[in-house]
Order: structure tokens, then sequence, then C-alpha cells
């Protein structure tokens, strides 16, 4: 498979293996996770695909610690979306950990 290339620059993008290191019952191994992820080699662009192609995600790097595995600059953040009752929510992973969690935001304002 090629890699796509970068939104923001249009180089292309390499593989940045990503995988679940925390809550593993029975201690097996590492796994990855299962979407795609890519980060651009310029340092400008950082995001996912699902396995199957199709678009890109773009995520935002979340300042702090992360909320599970305590590193620091490591949690990313997805952009928010509004389910179908109204809520909105947005999902943050670590990079480190490989742990994600969907969460609850207020409506974005509307300008
Ligand atoms: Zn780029
Ligand atoms: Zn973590």
């Amino acid at each position: 498979m090629s890699a796509p290339p970068c939104p923001r620059c249009g180089r292309e993008l390499e593989p940045l293996p990503v995988h679940h290191t925390r809550n593993r019952w029975g201690g097996g191994p590492p796994r990855p996770r299962s979407e795609l992820w890519w980060t651009c080699p310029a340092g400008d662009w950082l995001g996912w695909q699902n396995p199957n192609g199709g678009p890109l995600h773009t995520m935002r790097l979340w300042p702090g610690n992360c909320p599970f595995c305590g590193e620091d600059d490591t949690t990313w953040v997805g952009e928010p979306w509004q389910r179908e009752d109204g809520e909105w929510r947005d999902w943050v992973v670590c990079l480190d950990c490989g742990t994600s969690n969907p969460r609850r935001i207020p409506p974005p304002a509307t300008p």
C-alpha cells in the first residue's frame, strides 16, 4: 500500500505505529490500534485513516499530560462531531499508551 500525501504540504506521509500498552488482560504483547496512523516527515500534520482506506482524519495535539499514562504531549484530539441526538463529542487518543476516550463537549460557539 502506498502512503497518502500530506494534506498540508503534499509530502508522502510516514506510517506511525500506535499500540495499546495498557489494560491488557492476560498480559499479552501490545496490540496495534485498529486505525492506520500517519505522520508527516515535515512535522506539520498527524492523523489517521480507516484501514480500508478513505479520508484522512486530522488530529490536533492536546497540551498537557496523558490522563491515562501521564506522559507529556502525547495526547491528540480529533475533530468534534454532533450526534443524532444533538450532543457533541470529540475523541482523544494517546499515541504513547494507545488509550482512546470519547468525550462529551459543549457545543461549538456559533458565530
Ligand atoms: Zn506535511
Ligand atoms: Zn498515554
